[in-house]
């Protein structure tokens, strides 16, 4: 969504809550002009000086703390004092999170990553994995409070949580988000969408937690009891989590039932990376997280703009994760936002590190298939195959057309999105198999 659009689409969901709950304003509650911390405006050489000062810091505790940080420092004969820059990061190996699974594996429960006791710990989650992640008595200490903020919750908020409180540690990080930031937080976890709806009308309920399709299902569900959402609950802010957000479901959730609905971006491992703001046009990184966009093959840096793997350093001195990889796939949005944060700006997340094809040299993702699908309402199913005949990549976009469509221009668009150029075999309706591939890779590398 362009800044513009982004704009007009606030102002248009603002005039209709204003409508709906005069008393609203009059309190003054304004979900979308200030910023949390002060962090997030500090200027280029400011959020820098401070994300280097952290960094030697989480750096220093790893190393004294005997992290298996350490022993690759030792390995590749690099003393602490030698990790001073952002750019001194490149030093470093990634960990990934098979490799943290395996340390836990070998060295039980943390794999020798946090630098408490357990005994001194709030809380340890177990996700599947497993993994156990260590939550430390510090405040808001997974981050959420500054991105729950952005995303338009504010004191006063009565806030369905849907997350899962058990064996994962999503329910309890946005808890703690929610309720530092003073808005009352009713845990309601998944599934029971009947129970979940009454809870929206009979409690007052003005703010959803969860992902987008749990919240289109309860929607559903409200309706099918005779729920006017519109008109017979407060719901109006959403932050939607750990799942795509297609155009289309945000557009359904403002037309169909004013509400917001914002996204934000964590891992169970890291808390909050990156959350939207009111502008709508990509997610600011969190101050206290350093971002790098690394080649999934090489794990050099891309240039400015390219995707590539999410890689994350962050200011946990009882937890620290340096270069933990994520696996997601992400590029930097390259312009100043004008909603007054400051820090640089992740676009969407376009899928796994673990999906992706390269071709010529080029990384190819299935989001970027079903993109260029999508652009194309003639086109029933498609799918690209990558070949390889004398030793030269050839792409192929099939698709099958719905009956009586007119061929569209879907090289120009294969080429827009993919930045190659491609051919477009067009299939009898029925060719595809049911439940193809996205990417069919066909090279024999022999
Ligand atoms: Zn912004």
């Amino acid at each position: 969504m362009s800044e513009k659009e982004g704009g007009t689409w606030l102002s248009r969901l603002r005039a209709r809550w204003r409508a709906r709950q005069p008393e609203v304003t009059e309190r003054g509650i304004d979900r979308h002009t200030s910023v949390l911390i002060p962090e997030e405006k500090l200027s280029e050489g400011k959020r820098r000086a401070y994300q280097e000062r952290f960094l030697r810091e989480v750096i220093a505790r790893s190393y004294k703390a005997g992290t298996p940080l350490r022993a690759a420092m030792q390995e590749a004969r690099i003393g602490v004092d030698q990790i001073r820059t952002l750019e001194d990061l490149t030093k470093l190996p990634v960990t990934t999170k098979t490799d943290l699974a395996e340390a836990q594996k070998k060295n039980p429960p943390f794999g020798g990553y946090c630098t408490e006791p357990p005994a001194n710990l709030l809380r340890i989650h177990r996700s599947p994995g497993p993994i156990f992640d260590p939550v430390g008595r510090v405040s808001d200490y997974w981050r959420w409070k500054t991105a729950l903020y952005s995303a338009g919750f504010r004191p006063g908020d009565i806030v369905m949580n849907t997350f899962a409180y058990h064996l994962t540690p999503a329910g309890h990080m946005f808890e703690e988000g929610l309720s530092e930031l003073g808005a009352t937080v009713i845990p309601t976890g998944v599934g029971n969408t009947e129970t979940q709806a009454e809870i929206i009308r009979d409690l007052g309920v003005t703010g959803y937690l969860g992902t987008p399709s749990f919240l289109m299902a309860i929607l559903k569900k409200a309706e099918q009891m005779g729920i006017n959402v519109k008109e017979d609950t407060r719901l109006e802010v959403a932050v939607l989590l750990a799942e795509m957000l297609p155009q289309s479901m945000r557009q359904r959730f403002t037309d169909e039932y004013n509400i917001v609905g914002m996204q934000a971006y964590g891992t169970a491992d890291l808390g909050c990376i990156a959350y939207e703001c009111p502008e709508v046009n990509g997610m600011h990184i969190h101050p206290d997280v350093i971002v790098e966009i690394l080649d999934p093959q090489t794990r050099k840096p891309v240039s400015d703009g390219e995707p590539g793997e999410v890689v994350v350093t962050t200011n946990n001195k009882i937890y620290p994760l340096v270069r933990f990889g994520t696996g997601d796939l992400s590029s930097l949005a390259q312009y100043d936002c004008p909603c007054g944060r400051t820090s640089r700006r992740l676009t969407r997340i376009m899928g796994r590190v673990d999906q992706i094809t390269k071709v010529k040299g080029m990384f190819v993702h299935p989001s970027q298939v079903q993109t260029v699908i999508s652009k194309h309402p003639e086109i029933l199913r498609g799918r690209l195959v990558v070949a390889r005949p004398h030793d030269q990549d050839v792409m192929t976009l099939e698709i099958e057309l719905k009956p009586g469509s007119q061929v569209p221009a879907v090289e120009e668009t294969l080429r827009e999105v993919v930045k190659l150029r491609g051919a477009v075999k067009i299939l009898q309706p029925g060719t595809l198999p049911e439940n193809h591939r996205v990417i069919e890779d066909i090279r024999k590398w022999d």
